[in-house]
């Protein structure tokens, strides 16, 4: 069996190359118009994610991060009102609501999808919460009708983290859709590189269908500001630069094709990891497309083996998440213990993501397929 090409957990080599041209030229134009800053690319790139998106307002800011914290600060929160999200997920989505002055309240996870379960949710809510944080984990949404219904009950505004899974399609009941972001009040997302659609630097965007609330969100993303150095309210600096604006338009053209390529990675890997007891492959959940910004499997038994037995056969593999939110240190001091998110932990020691990007070879997921069913004796 001859060996295949080296395995990466992401591959921005090989993709930059199919596209590098377009992209030279993109940043000679940039450069050469001096609009380093809300240049004509921006402006551009804005416009084209608003059609995709099908979103009113687009906001490009500087990373995911900003994004979510744009989002909040745009909703007149007063200090601790409470904010609901998953324990299972980058640190980021809670990082903002602590940030902010606001209180991080988790709810638990279901485990086929790993996504917020909305009957934990209505547990968690209380007089002071204000604001539904899904997370749209891996690539798919969370379910959205029970969050959008307990939202309307209560009078709770809906902010997205899309940052994982921009360009996946979101089916209602009654058969509408719509792309993940746009479900709720406020969809923010990331550019990070090894995103779905990813910048060569940092870069982010809040949307949203609210005409008023797109005003203020782009107000507080240019220093409180509409009219140069006039302030209305408290803002932060948070910009999407022309060069980035410039490479992410290209790249958005491609996006649906690089979805395309994911999935089809996926399929592959599904096709050859069955019928091991062991390890389960992704759950599709029945209300969203899966655009995989993660491949990952849910292994009952040894986890941490595997991935040495990857690594020694070459082959990179994560584990996102390794602890939940609720057990970092840095949440120690909201008072919540071991054993309240069991779902979150249990996942915590159970994930493990494969390679996954848009340039994985057939012969590289058989190698990676072959040695999980060897590991396992399969
Ligand atoms: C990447 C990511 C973010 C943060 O995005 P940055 O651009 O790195 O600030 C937030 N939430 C989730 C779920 C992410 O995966």
């Amino acid at each position: 069996m001859s060996t295949p090409a080296p395995i990466q957990m992401v591959d921005l080599k090989t993709q930059y190359q199919a596209i590098r041209s377009e992209v030279e030229d993109a940043i000679r134009q940039v450069l050469d118009s001096n609009q380093y800053i809300n240049g004509s690319a921006v402006q551009s790139f804005s416009r084209h994610l608003g059609a995709y998106l099908q979103a009113n307002k687009v906001i490009p800011c500087g990373n995911g991060t900003d994004a979510l914290q744009i989002a909040l600060m745009a909703l007149d929160l007063q200090p601790g009102d409470e904010v609901i999200t998953a324990p299972f997920t980058f640190i980021a989505t809670a990082e903002v609501i602590s940030l902010l002055g606001l209180k991080p309240v988790f709810a638990d996870v279901d485990p086929h999808y790993f996504n917020l379960d909305p009957a934990d949710v209505a547990r968690k809510i209380t007089g002071r919460t204000k604001v539904i944080m899904p997370v749209h984990l891996y690539g798919q949404t969370a379910p959205m009708e029970p969050l959008l219904d307990l939202a309307k009950q209560h009078g709770l505004t809906v902010v997205e983290d899309n940052a994982q899974a921009i360009g996946a399609d979101f089916t209602y009941q009654d058969g509408r859709t719509a792309k993940a972001g746009m479900i709720g009040d406020i969809g923010c997302t990331s550019f990070y590189p090894s995103k779905n659609l990813g910048a060569y630097g940092d870069a982010g965007a809040v949307f949203t269908q609210d005409e008023i609330l797109g005003e203020k969100i782009n107000t507080i993303a240019n220093h409180g500001s509409k009219v140069r150095y006039y302030h209305d309210v408290v803002g932060v600096n948070s910009r999407l630069d022309s060069i980035q604006a410039a490479i992410l338009d290209i790249k958005l053209k491609h996006l649906d094709e690089y979805i395309a390529r994911r999935q089809a990675a996926a399929a592959a890997y599904d096709r050859g990891l069955a019928g091991i007891p062991q390890v389960t492959v992704p759950a599709r959940a029945p209300w969203s497309t899966h655009v995989f910004h993660q491949y990952t499997l849910k292994v009952t038994e040894g986890r941490d083996g595997l991935k040495e037995a990857l690594q020694a056969a070459g082959i990179p593999s994560m584990i996102y998440y390794p602890v939940p939110l609720h057990l970092q240190p840095a949440y120690a001091g909201y008072g919540y213990r071991k054993g309240q998110f069991p779902i979150s932990e249990q996942l915590a020691d159970q994930v493990i993501s494969l390679p996954m990007h848009t340039e994985l070879a057939p012969d590289q997921i058989d190698h990676i397929c072959a040695t999980i069913r060897q590991y396992y004796h399969v």
